[in-house]
């Protein structure tokens, strides 16, 4: 008689386009693991509640949780690990014996390809475009892992940008943070100070079908503008396309550019081995993903 599989998933709204599935199936069929990992796109918040009692009495084994529901879902667990309950920002959620324990591995996830810059990033000053979850596990990881002399928050909703501020102040006041707008004239100015810029917006992602829109062809700077030199490092936490409109700019104007495939692959790995206790097979992994985008199917 076969066991019966345990379920991993993504929650997330419109999600269709993550490249999550491809990730853990492929370590788990490599690995010839008894695992199998799904989408599940959730309407609202609303309906998080109801989601993980039923992950509780169905015994679904993990979840990851992304865009809009990291910072929702926080509420409905058990318990928050020590990066987690800094960030206030969940991405994987381990079943532990009915008990639902929230992680973050998105901090270290995001620093991973980040190590080799490390010496230019100390000391230095950084931008991060966005507020949301994945500048929340930013902030974390150059703080914990990077110490640069300053992180300046770009944000469109200034209020949200503060709110930000004052909580990572609140876990350490061992670093600088400022809040600037967005499309204010001097944002750009500083821009061209800081060593290391990141998008954590969505802006750029290529979306599919339904959930196309015209905010995907938005970039974060104008076209005509040029702010970037060798000296930088632009990193962008999208990972669909490859090269988004930031990164294509940034590369046009000879900065050194990131983009979000390493971050998804690291902070994968890390949730995997929480979730099944197996080290993923990177390689496998990488050589699935790089056969997709080569096959430009996302
Ligand atoms: P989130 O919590 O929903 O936050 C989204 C942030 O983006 C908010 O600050 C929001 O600003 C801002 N934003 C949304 N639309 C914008 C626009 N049109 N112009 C300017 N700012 C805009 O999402 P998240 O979890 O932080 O994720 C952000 C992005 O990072 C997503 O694209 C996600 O796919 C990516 N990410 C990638 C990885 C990876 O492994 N590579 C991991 C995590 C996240 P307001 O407050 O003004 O609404």
């Amino acid at each position: 008689m076969s066991k019966a599989v345990k379920i991993l998933g993504l929650l997330g709204h419109q999600v269709d386009y993550s490249l999550s599935p491809l990730l853990h199936n492929t370590a788990i069929d490599h690995l010839g693991l008894n695992y199998y990992y799904t989408i599940f796109n959730i309407a609202s918040s609303e309906e998080l509640e109801d989601v993980l009692n039923g992950m509780r009495a169905m015994g679904i084994a993990g979840f990851n949780v992304t865009i809009p529901y990291k910072e929702r879902v926080i509420k409905y667990l058990d318990q928050l690990s020590p990066a987690a309950s800094e960030i206030q920002a969940v991405n994987t959620i381990l079943n532990q014996d009915g008990q639902l324990i929230g992680h973050n591995t998105d901090s270290y996830g995001f620093s991973e390809p980040l190590q080799t810059h490390e010496k230019l990033i100390k000391g230095g000053h950084v931008a991060i475009f966005g507020n949301g979850g994945a500048a929340r596990a930013a902030i974390h990881a150059l703080r914990s892992y990077f110490e640069p002399a300053s992180i300046h928050i770009i944000s469109r909703t200034v209020q949200r940008g503060e709110e930000l501020k004052k909580d990572m102040l609140r876990q350490s006041t061992r670093i600088t943070i400022d809040v600037h707008q967005q499309e204010d004239p001097e944002t750009f100015e500083l821009l061209k100070t800081c060593t290391l810029v990141v998008n954590a917006t969505p802006l750029g992602t290529k979306k599919t079908g339904h959930s196309a829109s015209s905010a995907d062809a938005q970039t974060l700077i104008p076209d005509d503008m040029k702010l970037w030199t060798p000296q930088h490092i632009i990193y962008d936490l999208v990972y669909n396309p490859f090269y988004t409109p930031f990164l294509i700019q940034a590369r046009e104007q000879g900065a050194t550019v990131i983009n979000g495939i390493g971050m998804l692959i690291a902070q994968a790995s890390q949730s995997f081995k929480l979730w099944t206790g197996h080290d993923m097979p990177l390689f496998n992994v990488k050589h699935a993903i790089i056969k997709r985008l080569e096959n430009n199917l996302i």
